[in-house]
């Protein structure tokens, strides 16, 4: 089944036929992948229900949830591998349900499990995918190419299956890279590699960015974080976010928390914090330490209490030895994100059910 899909999703490239498709891709004025109202069911299960966005060339963009959320089923729609119920989803502004040949030319893929053959090495590999996508740029010099961005050449003579995890997955990443398409599609890249290995399948991933336009599914978001400019984040086939990166953390509104460590006798430490303009609540919350008590803090979102409690501090003489910020971090906002839709979603049952009655 794989390996079919290697030779598969390595679609056929004729000169003509492909530089028509791929200048269709560069003239369109349409975002380079266009997901419209995508709904995927199976039986009563809906896989995706209603899914629309759009993803601009030269992009990054993590497809971020939980297992089960959808991201494979969005995924394989995208690569032509499965068809949905309703909806379209378009590369390049060519529709991967209605033309999905043409649509395939422009998509590199690199599912979870690399496509290779072990009993190949990595040069007779290489060589073979680009002769199943038709490729027409200078083969030496491609492969070539490819073999020095994905760091292959110490290994090019020999078989894959005697390559670590690591760098089977760079013969796979060279393998989606092969014919230069515009969009590049990694599916979970990085399960099962090392820290080192997977440091640099995210370097490697990041560096392709501008040149072609990248869709990174998993559900580890540091991930995402580390290579991806904008996260859309899917829940039980459903957007629950679409955001910048940086910008995802004030998608939720609310309070922020701040633990200090101050040193100071503790009831004055406490009433001073909870006199600073802007606390809506202090409590202290630890035993103390050395000299320190440590103290939450608690501020309507927007509200920037630190330079008032550094004042204050600094006129009382107590000395603060820690300060951070808490609450705002990716990894308790996507949890919020996800609570926040399952909490929706099941009031939203509960008002069915009840207008049923
Ligand atoms: P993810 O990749 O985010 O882990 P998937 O896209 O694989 O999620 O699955 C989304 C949902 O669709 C899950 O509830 C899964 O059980 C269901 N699903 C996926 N494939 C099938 C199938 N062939 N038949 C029935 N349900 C399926």
């Amino acid at each position: 089944m794989r390996l079919r899909r290697a030779a598969d999703a390595a679609c056929f490239m004729k000169k003509d036929k492909l530089q028509a498709v791929e200048e269709t891709a560069s003239n369109t004025t349409a975002p380079m992948i266009q997901v419209e109202h995508l709904v995927k069911r199976y039986g009563a299960t809906y896989a995706l229900s209603d899914i629309s966005f759009e993803i601009g060339a030269g992009e990054i963009v993590g497809l971020l949830g939980p297992n089960g959320a959808g991201k494979s089923t969005t995924m394989n729609i995208l690569t032509g591998y499965l068809s949905a119920t309703e909806g379209n989803a378009s590369v390049g502004g060519v529709s991967i349900l209605d033309d999905p040949m043409n649509a395939k030319r422009l998509i590199g893929y690199l599912p979870e499990q690399p496509p290779v053959y072990p009993d190949m090495t990595v040069d007779e590999y290489l060589s073979f995918v680009y002769d199943l996508k038709h490729c027409t740029l200078p083969r030496e010099e491609h492969l070539n190419e490819i073999r020095d961005v994905v760091k292959l050449q110490e290994v090019r003579r020999r078989l894959i299956r005697n390559l670590s995890k690591g760098y089977r997955q760079r013969v796979g990443i060279a393998q989606a890279l092969i014919g230069d398409p515009k969009v590049i599609i990694f599916d979970e890249p990085t399960v099962g590699l090392d820290p080192k290995q997977i440091l640099e399948v995210r370097n490697l991933i990041r560096s392709l960015g501008g040149k072609h336009t990248v869709i990174l599914s998993t559900h580890i978001l540091a991930e995402v974080q580390a290579v991806c400019e904008r996260i859309v984040v899917i829940n039980h086939g459903k957007i629950i976010a679409n955001e910048r990166t940086d910008e995802l953390a004030r998608v939720i509104e609310e309070n922020a928390h701040y633990v200090y460590a101050i040193c100071g006798p503790q009831r004055e430490v406490l009433n001073g914090l909870r006199s600073v303009k802007g606390v809506l609540y202090c409590e202290v919350r630890t035993e103390r330490e050395g000299e320190a008590y440590t103290y939450l803090v608690e501020t309507a979102a927007g509200v920037e209490p630190r330079r008032a409690i550094f004042r204050l501090c600094a006129e009382r003489g107590w000395a603060i030895v820690g300060a951070a910020a808490t609450g705002g971090d990716l990894e308790s906002v996507f949890i919020k994100l996800v609570d926040r839709a399952n909490t929706t979603e099941s009031k939203g049952a509960r008002g069915r059910k009840e207008a049923r009655k």
